[in-house]
């Protein structure tokens, strides 16, 4: 938690880490060292036996990841948080850490595709069963929670149309009954939703995405209570999902220009959105911003911004969407989000090697959709681009 609550996010991403200042440096020095001298017997029980010493022994914890984890604690309002090698460490981490054979979870039926298998595939193994629910319906998630339900996994928004999850509500519905919840909060971000404020327990991301913002590393962040710290960390230790110090100490200086990234981009992507929405050969926009939202309403009570993360839908097909997303000068066609540069994704080309176009359908998979994730290119040139991509796909409109 932040020892100066009134200060702004911004200024927090700068200076809450202050206090873990060693020396004169600035900018604080990576240590990229796996483990850490005693000065004797009883500093080396103590280093060995406090959970989280950052300076014992780099997979249980590290100087540079004690300072990352101070900021995003901050930043997600929770008292502490753990870092880990990817997203996926910290969210298979923070499940693994909860559960046991014959417990029961309930998760959304739409989630990043490799937290759908952990569900799916993963947890069955162990003896864990999962209900998947539809993310937008509150009354059925409350339905599929049973007396052995340990706790509910949700994302928000959602890939593909970016759907909701109205997150007050299923706390309200878990924390009586004793159910953990867990929400990643990749997509929004925490300076544009803050789900432990809404009653969540816990919060994840892959800080890959906005949190880094530069493309060039690979970091998971589990924010929590001190208690659920040292669970969690006990678990940690034995996935061994452990970030290094270098990649943490790019993820430190991505965290302090983060404030200033995500209002451009939210601003961008909100500005693109409903320019897209005027486009002839725009079939739908989804962004969850837009009045045309579905659940505006619940984008309004719950998110102060709508994120980097744009999905429309071409009035055409495979091939036209293809050529529309070749066209782009700007947005480099790869998966991601939240970095400085625009990337795209046109989602059923990632299928295309092994389903055609029905069984794409089929698979909910539509073959005119895109994914596109706003950078910090300006706006018009991004508009202007946007524009000569769909004039040469869609010469007709
Ligand atoms: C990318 C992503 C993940 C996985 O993160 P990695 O850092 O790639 O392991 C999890 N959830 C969401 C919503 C993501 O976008």
């Amino acid at each position: 938690m932040s020892d100066h609550p009134a200060w702004h996010a911004a200024t927090r991403l700068l200076h809450d880490d202050a206090a873990l200042n060693e020396d004169a440096a600035v900018v604080p020095p990576i240590h990229y060292s796996a483990t850490f001298r005693a000065r004797d017997a009883a500093e080396f029980a103590e280093m060995a036996n406090r959970p989280r010493h950052p300076r014992y022994y780099t997979r249980y914890g590290n100087p540079v990841h004690e300072r990352v984890a101070r900021v995003m604690a901050a930043l997600e309002g929770t008292e502490t948080a753990l870092l880990t090698a990817s997203g996926m460490g910290a969210i298979s981490t923070a499940v693994l850490a909860h559960v046991q054979a014959g417990d029961h979870v309930v998760a959304q039926t739409r989630h990043y595709m490799s937290t759908a298998k952990l569900f799916d595939e993963l947890l069955p193994r162990f003896g864990v069963q999962a209900t998947l629910v539809e993310q937008s319906d509150a009354a059925a998630l409350e339905a599929a929670l049973r007396p052995n339900t340990r706790l509910v996994m949700l994302e928000t928004p959602a890939n593909p149309t970016l759907v909701l999850t109205d997150l007050r509500t299923v706390a309200a519905l878990a924390r009586p009954r004793g159910i953990l919840t867990i929400a990643d909060n990749t997509f929004a971000g925490p300076l544009n939703q803050r789900p432990h404020e809404l009653g969540i327990d816990i919060v994840v991301h892959s800080a890959t995405k906005q949190l880094g913002g530069h493309h060039d590393l690979t970091a998971g962040v589990i924010c929590c209570s001190e208690a659920q710290a040292e669970r969690l960390w006990r678990t940690h230790i034995t996935l061994g999902a452990v970030l290094s110090p270098m990649d943490a100490w790019l993820l430190l200086r991505g965290l302090r220009t983060l404030d200033v990234r995500l209002e451009r981009i939210n601003a961008s992507a909100l500005a693109l959105a409903q320019w897209l929405e005027r486009q002839p050969a725009v079939e739908r926009v989804y962004y969850p911003l837009l009045e045309s939202h579905p659940q505006h309403a619940l984008a309004r009570a719950q998110m102060r911004g709508g994120g980097p993360v744009i999905a429309f839908a071409l009035r055409g097909g495979f091939e036209a969407t293809g050529r529309f997303v070749a066209a782009l000068e700007l947005a480099t066609h790869a998966v991601s989000l939240g970095g400085v540069e625009s990337l795209v994704v046109h989602t059923a080309a990632m299928w295309a090697g092994t389903m055609n176009e029905a069984q794409l359908a089929a698979a909910g998979i539509p073959p005119n959709f895109v994914r596109f994730s706003v950078g910090l290119e300006h706006p018009e040139d991004l508009k202007r681009d946007l524009a000569q991509a769909l004039a040469r796909a869609f010469p007709e409109h």
